[in-house]
C-alpha cells in the first residue's frame, strides 16, 4: 500500500521516501524519581489508534529533514482534528469582530 506524505521542504512525495519516526509522544518524563521500568514504557510502549495523531517523518530519500504532521493511520490521510475550544464544546467562533 502506498500513499503521499507532504514535506514541509519538498512537498507531496510517496511514502517510501520516508522513514516512520513514531508518534508524538509529549515531553520527556523527568529523570528524577523516575524507575527504570517508568522510562522503558515510556520509550518503548506505543499505541496506535484508528484516529487522527501527531506523527514524526524523516524524509532520507529527500531534503533530510524531521518533521511532525497529523495522519490517520486507519485512512493513511494527512488529517487534523477538529480544534476544540477550552469548554470543549467545539470550533471556536470568536476572533471575527466584536
Ligand atoms: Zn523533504
Amino acid at each position: 500500500m502506498t500513499f503521499r506524505i507532504t514535506c514541509p521542504v519538498c512537498g507531496s512525495r510517496d511514502v517510501y521516501e520516508f522513514t516512520y519516526g513514531g508518534h508524538e509522544r509529549g515531553p520527556r518524563p523527568a529523570q528524577e524519581g523516575l524507575s527504570a521500568e517508568e522510562h522503558f514504557r515510556w520509550a518503548q510502549f506505543r499505541t496506535t489508534r484508528a484516529e487522527a495523531q501527531e506523527e514524526w517523518w524523516y524524509h532520507g530519500a529527500g531534503c533530510g529533514v524531521w518533521f511532525s504532521m497529523w495522519r490517520n493511520p486507519a485512512t493513511n490521510r494527512e488529517e487534523r482534528p477538529e480544534p476544540v475550544d477550552a469548554r470543549g464544546t467545539g470550533p471556536t467562533t470568536e476572533g471575527d469582530g466584536e
